[in-house]
């Protein structure tokens, strides 16, 4: 199995059937098991062997074939599914963290991830630094002997700036920090966030692991012992689980990943293309582009710009009147997506950041964040230059009435 390529492990690594050899992963919707005997009870709270479970807070044999699958893809010992991508981030951080720590953090986050950091881990006593993650130097400057984590998006959210995770882990790793990377803009499907180094690698697999918009879900990756001595435990007791339904969701997510996320990426490439270099965009951000600060980092660590682009129409009215112009493409905030969504970051997903900040994550008036899905890609193109004319005709109608 370790020599099969990602496309095959998406669709059978991990599997464990039932007594009726079912072809579908089974859904064990059940909370708790049956021990035959008293003994039985108290050997397996003593050690639980890899078929034995004793509370679906911690283990059930839907979600085990889940976190199975995704180690297995990812490349890493062992992983822990849990309630939301939130859940995965906030549990990898607070797990390993005390009061006295020192964290060094990109700023480039999303909301939710900053609020961790900033909120979160500092009401508790840990010192976090933020640095501006494309910049190695401003690593090296802000860690320190005894600095315990790094963390970072490996493709931020929106302005999709991509970080060097060999050039950031080995700054890490001389001084004894833990690598931790949210890759959900990279994709399971691309990523080599552990070859090249992250030692905990957290996905929303909200986004393109279930792919359709049906459920939340988060997982952590590492080593056994990071997953089972560190992080475990420390779910176990604050219990942020994912269900088995949403485990069953996420297995047969997994099984058309590779299929849709391919699809996404190309039609990225395509829109990102036609779109750059057009008269009315101050901006096109795709890492697939030449034209991408980060483009040679983003080709060797995933050799693919992604799912997702960004551009910038100008103003706020000129964003509102193209999302309001799409015809294919919904208004929404998830992304990765099978349906193209188009988010307005600066009213909706990220309006709650002060102006300055947003200016300085380069998160403007104008900027749309666009995540393709699986639909045509020239009926999407077709969608987003109607749109645009769209937006322009409103502007010249109200230059006319001014
Ligand atoms: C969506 C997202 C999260 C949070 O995931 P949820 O499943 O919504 O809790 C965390 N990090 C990144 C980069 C995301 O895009």
């Amino acid at each position: 199995m370790t020599d099969w390529k990602k496309r095959t492990k998406a669709v059978h690594a991990g599997v464990r059937r039932s007594q009726y050899n079912e072809v579908s992963e089974a859904i064990f919707l059940t909370q708790g098991f049956v021990y035959d005997t008293a003994e039985d009870a108290e050997a397996r709270f003593i050690q639980a062997g890899p078929d034995e479970f004793i509370y679906a807070r911690y283990g059930n044999p839907t979600t085990s074939m889940f976190e199975q699958r995704m180690a297995v893809l990812e490349g890493t010992e062992d992983a822990f599914a849990t309630a939301s991508g939130m859940a995965a981030v906030s549990g990898a951080l607070t797990s390993m963290l005390r009061a006295g720590d020192h964290v060094v953090s990109s700023r480039a986050l999303f909301g939710s991830c900053l609020y961790i950091l900033e909120e979160v881990l500092r009401r508790y006593g840990v010192e976090v630094t933020f640095v501006d993650g494309c910049d190695l130097d401003q690593w090296r400057a802000a860690v320190r002997p005894g600095t315990k984590a790094v963390f970072f998006e490996t493709v931020s959210n929106p302005t999709l700036e991509v970080i060097d995770i060999a050039g950031v882990a080995e700054i890490a790793h001389a001084a004894g920090a833990v690598v931790i990377a949210d890759n959900v803009f990279a994709t399971p499907v691309f990523s080599r966030a552990a070859e090249l180094g992250a030692d905990v690698v957290v996905y929303s697999t909200t986004k393109h692991v279930d792919g359709q918009g049906r459920a939340l879900g988060g997982i952590v990756l590492g080593t056994k012992q990071f997953v089972r001595k560190t992080l475990e435990p420390y779910m176990k007791h604050t219990g942020g689980a994912m269900s088995p339904f949403t485990s069953w969701i996420m297995l047969k997510g997994l099984e058309t990943m590779d299929l849709r996320v391919r699809a996404q990426a190309a039609t990225a490439l395509a829109l990102a293309k036609a779109l750059e270099g057009h008269p009315q965009l101050a901006r096109v951000i795709y890492p697939g582009l030449e034209s991408h600060p980060q483009h040679a980092v983003a080709m060797a660590q995933t050799g693919s710009g992604g799912t997702v682009l960004s551009f910038d129409v100008g103003s706020r009215e000129a964003a509102f009147a193209f999302l309001n112009a799409l015809e294919i493409a919904v208004i929404s905030n998830n992304l990765g997506d099978a349906k193209t969504i188009a988010t307005h970051p600066a009213s909706t997903t990220h309006q709650r950041l002060p102006d300055e900040q947003k200016a300085k994550l380069g998160i403007t008036p104008g900027l749309i964040r666009f995540s393709c899905g699986i639909e045509d890609t020239d009926d999407l193109i077709a969608d987003v230059m109607g749109a645009l004319d769209a937006a322009q005709a409103s502007r010249s109608a109200r230059d006319a009435a001014e």
